[in-house]
């Protein structure tokens, strides 16, 4: 009995683990993207994204471990810690355009001075994730529509908090990450003062340095110049290997 239980559980766990890698192995070689299923043009080949930065250094994705000193990482769609409960990405990367970059690496400066740092939790994201995360939470005020895309697919958004930078400890904020509730917008009326402080204060260093705030997710912040960035689908290990 048990060993038909937990061959048919494998059974399961496997059709799950090929259908994933089949989803993923096929974006990253590009087909999601040229036959994506809403025609919209995104950038597929390292060879397209290279020659975009070749014309365009603006265009060039920044790893941000490697350009901001104390940067803390946790990248929770590379881990099962998250909506999905799957490891949506295979490595815990976050890259983001050069001048949101830039911004970051500023404010990872201003908040040194008082002790505190930046924490990722997502910043550019493959368009083949946010396919699939319309598949698994179809609620586009909480998961980007895949007919558009979404602001993390030009490697222009960023999902953060702020830590102690001592201890690494978070600092207080209204809800956990990607708690998709009311409480996690910026106009929820909050009776918890620590919370609300921490709230304005991100709010504020974020939108005086290039960045936009997004009334629904205390934690997203687009890049205000971002219209001119292409939508991308390239595996962080193709980025990887460019760097
Ligand atoms: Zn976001």
């Amino acid at each position: 009995m048990n060993l038909k239980i937990s061959s048919s559980v494998q059974r399961v766990a496997l059709i799950a683990l090929v259908a994933v890698s089949l989803f993923f192995h096929g974006c990253r070689s590009g087909a999601a993207g040229e036959k994506n299923p809403y025609g919209l043009d995104i950038v597929t080949t390292t060879r397209e994204y290279s020659e975009s930065v070749k014309a365009d250094s603006s265009n060039l994705l920044v790893d941000l471990e490697k350009h901001i000193p104390g940067i803390a990482l946790e990248i929770r769609y590379a881990d099962t810690n998250n909506f999905t409960h799957t490891e949506i990405y295979t490595a815990p990367k976050a890259y983001l355009r050069k001048a949101a970059a830039d911004s970051l690496l500023k404010i990872q400066n201003i908040l040194a001075a008082e002790g505190l740092g930046l924490k990722i939790f997502d910043a550019y994201r493959p368009y083949a994730a946010t396919l699939y995360f319309y598949e698994v939470y179809p609620d586009t005020t909480f998961v980007a529509a895949p007919w558009k895309g979404s602001i993390h697919n030009r490697g222009c958004a960023v999902d953060l908090t702020l830590i102690e930078l001592a201890s690494g400890r978070e600092l207080v904020m209204p809800t956990p990450f990607d708690e998709f509730s009311e409480r996690a917008g910026h106009n929820y009326p909050l009776k918890d003062t620590l919370a609300l402080k921490n709230r304005a204060l991100l709010l504020e260093i974020m939108t005086s340095n290039g960045f936009t705030m997004y009334e629904h997710e205390w934690w997203h912040y687009n890049l205000k110049e971002r219209d001119k960035y292409k939508l991308m689908n390239i595996s962080f290990e193709e980025l990887e290997k460019l760097d």
